[in-house]
């Protein structure tokens, strides 16, 4: 099975003709609640692959808490270890222009409070992947990691969102994947070209054994001892970008949960990735196992 320690958020849209000043108040649209958090996309995004998920995480005792535990119940995904605790769900306020800006407060809430104890070996017994990203403290990424690898999984770190990680923390890891930006906070390479970011990913390659560079419209590139390669984009009419980092992992944690090697499981990540471009949304873009064969 996969396990997923990570973050869940209710993300809060607002329509917006133009981003308000400081001081000042403006009329937006009806807003929009939509279940998010990168631990729970990505929960969900393994689930609609496939993956037999559990969730290790923390929503406040609010009705958001409730909503966003029940979804992912609803997508199949085991939520035993999805705990109220009191205080507020972490929630994102995110506010669309009408020339298709976002800006985005988060209040992580509840997510701050997952903490290293409340973590037990017992959790992660029979999880073949873990996967974890960066909206939780990080000693509880770290405790995560080391807990993992006591039950023999292979640990997949979304080093999202973007900050820089000490090569002590990096070498708890079996596979590394960052976009463009997240890569520069790590290394201060900027991978601008599928040339350049085979180059950052080999240089992160001496920490973790498997590194992973996601570059948006131009696929991703991977490195491995012994090997690498590059894996062009899907092409696609996309309408929206949002959620194709997070299919992507669900995808790759599927196919090496099955033991699909490295480049195929990227190449699944890939298609993933793109066809989550092809509706809006995070969670309602993630594909499923059946139609992303048939797409195939
Ligand atoms: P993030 O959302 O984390 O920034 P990316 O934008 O790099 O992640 O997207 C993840 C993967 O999804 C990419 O490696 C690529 O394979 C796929 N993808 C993203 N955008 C597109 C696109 N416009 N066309 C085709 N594939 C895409």
């Amino acid at each position: 099975s996969i396990v997923v320690v990570g973050s869940l958020n209710m993300d809060l849209i607002v329509r917006v003709p133009r981003h308000p000043v400081p001081g000042e108040t403006l009329l937006g649209s009806d807003y929009e609640t939509h279940p998010g958090g990168k631990g729970a996309n990505q929960a969900v995004a393994a689930a609609r692959m496939g993956g037999k998920v559990r969730m290790i995480g923390r929503v406040g005792q609010d009705a958001f808490g409730t909503q966003l535990r029940q979804g992912l119940r609803h997508a199949g995904i085991n939520v035993h270890a999805i705990l109220p605790i009191h205080g507020p769900t972490g929630v994102a306020f995110i506010a669309v222009s009408d020339a298709g800006q976002n800006t985005i407060i988060v209040s992580p809430g509840a997510n701050t409070q997952l903490y290293p104890e409340n973590l037990s070996v017992a959790e992660f017994e029979g999880a073949k992947v873990v996967v974890l990203q960066l909206e939780i403290p990080v000693k509880t990424v770290v405790r995560a990691a080391q807990l993992a690898r006591e039950v023999g999984a292979t640990v997949i770190l979304n080093a999202a969102p973007a900050s820089p990680l000490s090569p002590q923390k990096l070498a708890l890891m079996d596979v590394l994947v960052v976009n463009e930006t997240e890569a520069e906070a790590l290394t201060n390479q900027k991978p601008d070209s599928p040339e350049a970011a085979l180059e950052v990913a080999h240089s992160l390659q001496q920490h973790v054994p498997k590194v992973i560079i996601t570059l948006g419209a131009q696929g991703a590139v991977w490195v491995e001892a012994g090997s690498s390669g590059y894996q062009p984009a899907f092409p696609v009419e996309s309408v929206d970008s949002t959620g194709a980092g997070d299919a992507f992992i669900g995808a790759l944690a599927v196919a090496l949960a099955e033991g699909q090697p490295l480049a195929q499981a990227v190449r699944l990540g890939a298609a993933a990735g793109a066809m989550a471009t092809t509706v809006v949304g995070a969670q309602p873009s993630l594909p499923r196992r059946d139609s992303l064969k048939r797409w195939l």
